[in-house]
């Protein structure tokens, strides 16, 4: 069975005082032990956040990374100094950067094989644009999106997929459970004939898009969805009922 997962993208917000208060939060809250949670503060406060984590139960993430190890990257994060910092995994692909830093395919799954072989997990983002949804190519560009990992790494086995339409991300308009369901399933297809049964039965597919303490209970109901991707809502008191949604 695969694990239910739920990862808290705090993406650039947040001060030493609010993510404080989020991690005490955390520290205090009873978890599920059957849930893999992982929060992914800005990389400035991945050191704070280690340090002030006492809840065995979260882990934590960056948000970005680099595919060089050292070097004159002005501005850049490796995935060796994430490690380093304390985090086991990190964001890759998000439609954020995507779309405002022009990231390519290319350019994402080159960073995915780095990220891998520096030993960290891979929360790797995929979904498409409002107009490409509305001329059917959702599972075109999801598949094209995954393609370019596909083409490099064989071994998905550290590597969780989010699912994330753009259109749903900080609208309040999250993707209804059926359509989130159909979409999960075909990715899941995909990955089956491309990666085998096998390993597409293992990845989790983790739902992303104005996900918030009310809908979560649907999502989570889905065969196909393990899971979400939180934005907004990770950053308050609700993270928590989100965590639980499940039970
Ligand atoms: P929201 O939950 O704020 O819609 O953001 C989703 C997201 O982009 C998580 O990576």
């Amino acid at each position: 069975a695969r694990k239910f997962f739920v990862g808290g993208n705090f993406k650039m917000n947040g001060s030493k005082a609010s993510i404080t208060k989020i991690v005490e939060d955390l520290n205090a809250a009873e978890l599920p032990s059957d849930v893999e949670v992982v929060v992914a503060p800005p990389s400035l406060y991945i050191t704070l956040t280690k340090e002030l984590l006492t809840n065995p139960l979260v882990k934590v993430a960056a948000q970005n990374s680099f595919p060089k190890a050292s070097g004159a990257y002005t501005g850049e994060i490796a995935a060796p100094q994430i490690k380093d910092a304390g985090a086991d995994w990190v964001i890759l692909g998000h439609s954020e950067r995507r779309t405002i830093i022009k990231e390519t395919d290319e350019f994402i799954a080159e960073k995915t094989v780095h990220a891998l072989e520096s030993g960290l997990g891979v929360i790797l983002c995929i979904g498409e644009l409002l107009e490409e949804r509305d001329t059917g190519k959702t599972l075109v560009v999801c598949n094209r999106q995954l393609d370019a990992v596909v083409d490099k790494v064989k071994d998905w086995s550290n590597i969780v997929i989010a699912y994330e339409p753009v259109w749903a991300i900080g609208t309040g308009l999250a993707a209804t459970p059926e359509d989130a369901q159909a979409t999960h399933s075909a990715i899941r297809k995909y990955l089956a004939e491309k990666l085998g049964e096998d390993q597409a039965s293992k990845i989790r597919i983790l739902y992303g898009g104005s996900v918030n303490g009310k809908n979560a209970p649907s999502f989570s109901a889905c065969p196909d969805i393990d899971g979400y991707l939180v934005g907004g809502a990770s950053l308050k008191p609700e993270f928590i009922d989100i965590i639980k949604s499940r039970e």
